[in-house]
């Protein structure tokens, strides 16, 4: 076999993507798996491409979108649209932002959110709803899109339980396990769970946003409720982000019943969790570590929407297209870690003019 230009250690939405976007550029790829493409974070993923975002981030995920609907095509990728319920503040911010991108971000009064939702549903005092742009991506039909389009490629996937023998450069893209690989990342990723299930409950044509009341939802194609929430644990070794905590379900449900009558009769079928990992100042990383080592990883609740802008930036830096990963660089100051729980792209609102 011929020797490879780049090894890439992770099968998982980041490495899967920057390796077809190298291969693609005419690179010999080689991809290492320790499970099996999709065990980590990916395959357990609600598969939502939100995009109320901080401005620099929607540009990622606008990218994102645009390479996951080549990719997998434009029927593994709906838009879905969503109803955010949020502060007056934040509302505003998103609205500014997404409208800056030429997205949909417009405020609707309680008779109209029943009406996109289909389904009676509760406004809250002192909140702002929006309807915002927002797409649900098949994750499993990318990830094996992905897969074929790379031996297309004449890259090639390896399953690797034991040790690797790196040829080229490295790219490490192990997810909440990228720590393990390199010490500079040591101090660098904050390790959590992050979970979701799915319900039997009543289904709303859009996505739910719901800032006041801490949790996403969305109907699948299959029929489930698939939801979850931000509040995320903790964790210090990737494998404790496979046992979920199984009271939670039963909380964000009381959450969706304060906000759709009728969902307190609703119950989880299915509870899943996978290991996520995030940053102090919660954007990921993405860049060089040390001659020849590179690392593309710390995307927490939000790898579906980052990873495919991310890794043509990245690749874009690795071929000398631009000079700096920016605000992804790994180098770059970090504010120390929240103390009790993972910081999330999330915890502020983008800024808005006052008028
Ligand atoms: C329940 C849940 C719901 C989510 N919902 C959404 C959502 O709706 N929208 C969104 O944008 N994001 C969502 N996310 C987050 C998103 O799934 C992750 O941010 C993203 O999948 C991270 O991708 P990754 O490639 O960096 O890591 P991973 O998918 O974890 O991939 C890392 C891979 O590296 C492999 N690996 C580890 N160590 C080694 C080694 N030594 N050698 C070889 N291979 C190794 C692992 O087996 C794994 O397959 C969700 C996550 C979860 C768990």
């Amino acid at each position: 076999m011929a020797r490879a230009d780049y090894t890439i250690i992770g099968g998982g939405i980041a490495g899967l993507t920057t390796a077809l976007l190298l291969a693609e550029r005419g690179y010999r790829v080689r991809v290492y798996e320790e499970r099996y493409p999709g065990a980590g974070a990916t395959g357990a993923a609600a598969g939502l491409l939100v995009l109320h975002l901080k401005p620099q981030l929607i540009e990622i995920a606008l990218d994102s979108l645009s390479i996951y609907k080549r990719i997998a095509g434009k029927g593994y990728i709906f838009n879905m649209g969503a109803l955010l319920f949020t502060t007056p503040s934040c509302a505003r911010g998103y609205e500014e932002a997404m409208r800056s991108h030429g997205l949909a971000a417009y405020r609707v009064d309680e008779e109209r959110a029943r009406e996109i939702a289909g389904l009676p549903l509760r406004t809250m005092e002192g909140e702002e709803v929006l309807y915002v742009d927002e797409y649900l991506v098949d994750v499993g039909s990318l990830v094996s899109r992905l897969h074929s389009l790379l031996g297309e490629a004449g890259a090639t996937i390896e399953h690797a339980p034991g040790s690797i023998e790196a040829e080229g450069e490295t790219i490490i893209a192990a997810g909440a396990w990228s720590h393990l690989l390199a010490p500079e990342l040591q101090d660098k990723l904050i390790l959590y769970r992050c979970q979701a299930a799915a319900y039997e409950a009543p289904r709303p044509g859009p996505a739910l946003e719901d800032d006041t009341h801490g949790y996403y939802a969305v109907t699948h194609p299959g029929g489930d409720l698939v939801a979850g929430d931000g509040a995320n644990t903790i964790i210090t070794r990737p494998e404790e982000g496979y046992t979920p905590d199984q009271w939670e379900p039963y909380e964000i449900l009381e959450r969706i019943s304060k906000r759709i009558p009728g969902a307190e009769e609703g119950y989880p079928r299915r509870i899943w969790s996978a290991p996520c990992s995030t940053t102090p100042d919660s954007l990921p990383l993405a860049g060089t570590l040390r001659e020849g080592i590179h690392v593309i990883t710390g995307f927490n609740g939000l790898g579906i929407t980052l990873a495919g802008g991310v890794a043509a930036r990245l690749v874009d830096y690795l071929e000398g297209k631009t000079r700096s990963m920016g605000m992804l660089d790994p180098a770059r100051p970090m504010p120390p870690p929240p103390p009790d729980r993972p910081p999330e792209p999330y915890d502020e609102c983008p800024p808005h003019s006052n008028t």
